[in-house]
């Protein structure tokens, strides 16, 4: 019976973040200041960024959108990295693409990167570093994406177990392991606890702490199973495969599943409420708010260490 499944949407849980951080800035009187530096033509980068500005607008953040010409986008975001009144930098990616835009998403300063994605925050993830610092008072930026995926609030994680365990005994199935997405997001699942089937078109890896959760980071083992195999078994269903006609058949899912889609394209067939408890069509909209929890957070980072 369609009334049975929860469909929880992008825009009312972003909303809800939205107001938290809109909150937090009124209450300590700060405007932390996002710069996004957009150095392409595409639509879908100028739609983002008019996005990333009505959010900022409305919950009290500054936004300034840098138009620059793509080779002057180092010395750019050079610049931003040192300028005390910009609290956060973003750049709306692709600009030339492949290697060299991680090389650009590297430029920026870590203190700055409201979206984690520089390499000490993607390394972090991997290896379960939750604090820049020993003394565990700085929390490392965790990338935005897979951050507005794990929605904590659809209670797939258990709260009765302790922090950084919560996802022990469940079983979860993410199809895309770009560097972006898929593949932070399977290791951050497996370090909380979770045994995660992660799928791209070249096979399937598990990720796991191991029995009994014993190991403290994540390990990635090559399975020889199939989608087929996997999706039956799992409490959560993680789709964000970027092609149009791709649909993962529902009758694959286990009835009662949560079902979460991340790619611009509808991934689940349109049955999919008949099968899922919680459907969840898409996250952009958290990604922003989750942008923005992010770029508090570094605004914070900054002005203490400015007080120290
Ligand atoms: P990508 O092209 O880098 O990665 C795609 C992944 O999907 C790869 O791992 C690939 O192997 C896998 N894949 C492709 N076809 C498959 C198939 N038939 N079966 C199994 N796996 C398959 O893309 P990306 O950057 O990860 O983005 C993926 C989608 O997510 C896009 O639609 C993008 O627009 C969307 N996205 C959304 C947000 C957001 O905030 N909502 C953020 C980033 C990306």
């Amino acid at each position: 019976p369609v009334a049975s499944c929860k469909t929880v949407l992008a825009s009312k849980v972003s909303a809800s973040f939205r107001d938290q951080i809109k909150k937090d800035i009124k209450e300590r009187n700060v405007k932390p200041k996002l710069v996004g530096f957009l150095a392409n033509e595409d639509p879908a980068a100028m739609k983002y960024a008019e996005w990333t500005a009505k959010t900022c607008a409305e919950t009290g953040c500054e936004f300034e959108l840098r138009k620059v010409d793509k080779q002057e986008l180092e010395q750019k975001i050079d610049e931003a990295n040192d300028e005390a009144s910009v609290n956060g930098i973003m750049v709306y990616y692709p600009v030339f693409g492949g290697k060299q835009d991680q090389y650009l998403q590297n430029c920026v300063s870590i203190y700055k990167d409201v979206e984690g994605l520089t390499f000490k925050y993607i390394y972090n993830v991997y290896h379960n570093i939750r604090f820049l610092d020993t003394d565990e008072t700085t929390k490392c930026i965790i990338p935005c994406t897979p951050l507005a995926v794990i929605m904590e609030y659809i209670g797939v994680y258990n709260a009765v177990l302790p922090y950084g365990n919560r996802l022990y005994g469940r079983t979860i199935t993410v199809i895309n392991r770009s560097e972006i997405v898929g593949r932070p997001l399977a290791a951050m699942l497996a370090n909380d606890g979770a045994k995660v089937y992660s799928v791209d078109i070249t096979g399937i890896q598990m990720f796991t702490r191991g029995d009994g959760i014993k190991l403290q980071a994540h390990k990635v083992e090559d399975v020889d199973m199939t989608l087929e195999q996997v999706v039956p078994q799992s409490d959560v269903v993680i789709t964000g495969v970027p092609v149009a006609n791709y649909k993962l058949p529902s009758k694959l899912l286990k009835d009662g599943v949560i079902a979460i889609n991340f790619s611009s394209f509808a991934n689940f067939e349109d049955d999919i409420k008949q099968h899922a408890s919680i459907f969840v069509p898409s996250v952009g909209k958290v990604t922003v708010a989750m942008l923005e929890r992010n770029l508090l957070r570094l605004h914070d980072y900054q002005h203490r260490e400015a007080a120290n």
